[in-house]
């Protein structure tokens, strides 16, 4: 996902530590080839700007110019500055609340909601031993409930019954009522995705979080379509208020924007990463580690 942006900033940061000394011009021509750098991987404007000025301005401040090193210097910097872009600390799964806790999962049809729901159920199982129940809300998909089911069997966790005829509401109050009953710790709620944002879709978005009451909300947005992935981000967040951003696919060939923008645009931060079809393709997205990754 992020070797274009790797290439293009060791490029840079290659010309800048090879020099011994650096004039304020060297560090201005080095922030506007890192700007083009972020804005071909598709970053969105206004983080880019924000992300080189304060470069700029840290750069000056810490007199890099007369530093013994100046171009790790400014390379540190940079890496900073992007850690503290990508969101500075790991955000997991809130659990801390009264069982059973609920989560709700959002998104377009395709991004990989339900399997990304059956991925974070698996591994609050298998990691911090829950006891797990998920329950799919889209009614308008026919395979879809059954598509949930099949995932469950695979990773050995519960989905509630299927039960034709049900709405949405009453099959989120269904399934909270099973998991109240029968003592589960986390109730997951898969609801129903479309081709794009429209009214009846935030409408029902709205009426299942206010029958669900979930203590998390995650968006799952596929990392492929890049800032559109962060303005759906940023509509699901105005209307229906999510607590969290799953970005899937980032195996695929993407420019890495929406991971690098999706948390200074939104202000939410990105709690896992989907990394593949398996349902083991999941993991933390801790700031730290990302920027390592993108920096090389
Ligand atoms: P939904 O409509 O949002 O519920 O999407 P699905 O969960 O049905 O996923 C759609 C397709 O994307 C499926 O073929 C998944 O296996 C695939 N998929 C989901 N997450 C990822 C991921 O992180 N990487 C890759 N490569 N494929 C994924």
């Amino acid at each position: 996902m992020f070797e274009g942006l790797t290439e293009k900033l060791s490029g840079i940061f290659d010309g800048l530590t090879r020099r011994g000394a650096l004039t304020e011009a060297d560090v201005t021509a080095a922030m506007r080839e890192v700007r083009r750098a972020l804005l071909e991987a598709d970053v969105a404007l206004d983080v880019v700007r924000s992300f080189t000025d304060k470069v700029k301005e840290r750069a000056v401040g810490a007199n890099v110019v007369k530093s013994v090193t100046p171009g790790q210097m400014v390379v540190k910097i940079v890496s900073d500055v992007m850690v503290e872009t990508l969101g500075s600390d790991a955000q997991p799964i809130d659990l801390d609340a009264p069982a059973p806790v609920a989560i709700m999962m959002v998104g377009l049809q395709g991004a990989g909601k339900t399997t990304t729901t059956a991925k974070i159920a698996k591994r609050l199982v298998d990691r911090q031993g829950r006891r797990v129940l998920m329950a799919s809300l889209d009614v308008k998909r026919p395979a879809a409930q059954e598509q949930l089911a099949v995932l469950g069997r695979q990773v050995g966790v519960d989905t509630l019954p299927i039960v034709a005829g049900q709405t949405p509401v009453q099959i989120a109050q269904r399934a909270e009522q099973a998991a109240r009953l029968q003592g589960y710790d986390v109730v997951m709620f898969d609801t129903a995705g479309r081709t794009h944002i429209d009214e009846p879709l935030m409408a029902e978005m709205a009426e299942i979080k206010g029958a669900a009451k979930p203590h998390e909300i995650l968006l799952v947005a596929d990392s492929l379509t890049g800032q559109d992935a962060v303005n759906l981000a940023k509509s699901f967040d105005e209307r229906v208020g999510i607590t969290g951003i799953v970005l899937t696919r980032i195996d695929g060939d993407g420019r890495g924007g929406a991971a690098l923008s999706m948390r200074a645009v939104t202000g939410k931060p990105i709690k896992l990463l989907g990394t593949g079809e398996k349902m083991d393709a999941l993991e933390d997205f801790h700031p730290s580690r990302i920027a390592d990754r993108i920096l090389g």
